[in-house]
């Protein structure tokens, strides 16, 4: 079974003014697209085939590094389009509320420690939060890396991330990196964080 392109749950232009359309359309197509077709080319005729892409991505050091980079790829943009929302943003509630002041102390500091993994992952990556050994943290990969891959530095369950390459934020943004993940707040889908934390706890 190849992989394929998760659909959007939601328009292009439905989180403007924050993700302007233009680059949604052509993050998803193109950039997305890419590293499906890359991923599935990379694995083709190999017993990767059968495995999920998270199967995948935990074992990533037994891989050539086009099944690193577009695998990463794969996983990281099908859930950074689940963790955004029209009409959303605002503050998490619950369960997931609680860990993240128990992990950070409030969410105004967890917003402050995510921000500056996001502001300073030098060139192109992710900023994330994941739960590892059962509690919340914040962590940046470089490229396509991610917490799932037996590679990170910091290794968990990512239940929420931020893209940082520049493709993700430069029409609009330019060269402003920390005024999308400032902008980023206002489409969280913290309904679906809170799932994600649910069934990774
Ligand atoms: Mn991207």
């Amino acid at each position: 079974m190849a992989f394929e392109l998760p659909k959007l749950a939601y328009a292009y232009e439905a989180l403007e003014p924050h993700v302007d359309a233009r680059t949604m359309e052509i993050h998803h197509t193109k950039h997305h697209q890419a590293y499906v077709t890359n991923l599935n080319n990379a694995i083709a005729g190999t017993d990767a085939e059968k495995l999920s892409i998270e199967d995948i991505c935990k074992n990533i050091s037994k891989y050539p590094v086009a099944v690193r980079n577009n695998g990463g790829g794969h996983y990281n943009h099908s859930l950074f389009w689940t963790i955004m929302a029209p009409n959303a943003g605002g503050e998490p509630t619950g369960d997931l509320a609680a860990a993240i002041n128990a992990a950070f102390g409030s969410f105004a500091e967890f917003k402050t420690q995510f921000a500056a993994a996001a502001a300073t992952r030098f060139g192109s990556g992710w900023a994330w939060l994941l739960i590892k050994d059962g509690k919340l943290a914040v962590s940046s990969t470089p490229n396509q890396d991610n917490p799932l891959m037996d590679v990170a530095d910091v290794k968990g369950t990512p239940i929420l991330g931020i893209d940082v390459w520049e493709h993700a934020y430069y029409l609009n943004y330019q060269n402003r990196r920390p005024d999308y993940v400032a902008a980023f707040w206002n489409v969280i889908n913290w309904n679906q964080v809170a799932a994600n934390f649910a069934a990774a706890k």
